[in-house]
């Protein structure tokens, strides 16, 4: 089922705009999980000034979601009401900068600093090779893997508030925590500037192999997943206690708890956003029976329910 479209309104109401509006897109291709329903509007800016300018013109109730390479999230199967917003080309622009620094746009992905940097010569930024996304997923996700953290190695990020407005974050105007960021959630990141240390990259490259090598042992990484589901609780596992719950490999419908990884879920082909996402809580629910813990997700679900 398709959402009323507001094309024709939106257009009108900003004949400048140069990015590209499409009305009921469906965004399941856009997502590792390959399930949801569509997005009322996607809106893809040509550069950080044309995301400024939507922003400052779009009528203040109709809601905006950012999303990345999507490799965290369920999209819900009744789709996004409102725009989705997703960068491209105006924001995958990168450059090594002096004092051992790289600047990135926030649709460049993660992989990609990973190797500009070892080209360069800067160590440090080597776990980036190990996520899946692209850098404004890591500046909201506060991504790390591997020892690193987007916290440790941030600089500051631009970004622009749902007024338009453009502004800078420092690292502590992020505050971030594990796999949180604190920075005013309507912030949509444009750009990142990421600190390493000089490097040899001989060892960066052997560091990074051994990323690749590990991930794929340990993680269903070819699978369509959204990575790892729930956060780790303090001081557990939270794959530990999915299997103390006994849900490796857990069903429901075609979505199923990876045996390889427990905290993982997959999409074994034809599952809907609902299975996913009903699995999910039925793991949350025997984790709490059997050792008491509240697993949050780690996951973003966005969108509303099948309709
Ligand atoms: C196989 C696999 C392995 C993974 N391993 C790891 C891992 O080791 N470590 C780890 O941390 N994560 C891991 N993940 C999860 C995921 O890759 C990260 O969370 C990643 O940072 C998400 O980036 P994305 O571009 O895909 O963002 P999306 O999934 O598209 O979005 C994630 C969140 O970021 C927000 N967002 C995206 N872009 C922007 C922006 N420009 N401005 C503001 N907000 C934005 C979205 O609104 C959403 O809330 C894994 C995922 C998979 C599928």
């Amino acid at each position: 089922m398709n959402f009323l479209d507001i094309l024709p309104a939106l257009k009108a109401q900003m004949p400048a705009l140069r990015g590209r509006l499409i009305a009921n897109q469906p965004l399941a291709e856009l997502t590792w999980f390959r399930v949801g329903g569509p997005a009322q509007v996607l809106f893809m800016p040509e550069d950080e000034q044309d995301l400024s300018h939507f922003l400052s013109q779009l009528p203040p109730d109709v809601p905006i979601t950012v999303i990345g390479l999507g490799s965290n999230l369920i999209v819900r199967d009744g789709g996004v009401p409102g725009v989705v917003i997703r960068l491209g080309r105006g924001f995958g622009d990168i450059a090594v900068e002096e004092g051992s620094r790289i600047r990135a746009g926030t649709a460049v992905p993660d992989v990609k600093v990973a190797r500009a940097a070892q080209e360069a010569a800067i160590a440090g930024l080597s776990f980036l090779r190990g996520i899946p996304g692209a850098i404004g997923g890591a500046l909201r996700m506060n991504g790390g893997a591997y020892g690193g953290e987007t916290k440790d190695v941030l600089v500051s990020a631009r970004g622009v508030d749902r007024g338009g407005r453009i502004g800078t974050f420092t690292n502590a105007n992020m505050h971030y925590t594990y796999r949180h960021c604190g920075a005013p959630e309507d912030v949509i990141f444009t750009e990142a500037i990421f600190q390493g240390a000089p490097g040899d990259p001989a060892i960066i490259g052997a560091e990074m192999d051994k990323i690749t090598e590990s991930r794929e042992a340990t993680q269903p990484i070819k699978s369509r997943t959204g990575g790892s589901t729930f956060k780790n609780p303090p001081g557990r596992k939270a794959w530990q206690l999915i299997d103390t719950a006994g849900c490796r490999g857990l069903r429901v419908g075609a979505a199923q708890v990876s045996e390889l990884h427990c905290n993982f879920l997959i999409n074994q082909g034809g599952a809907s956003a609902a299975d996913i996402e009903t699995l999910g809580e039925t793991v949350r629910a025997r984790v709490r029976e059997t050792s008491g813990v509240d697993l949050e997700w780690e996951i973003k679900r966005i969108g509303v329910a099948g309709r």
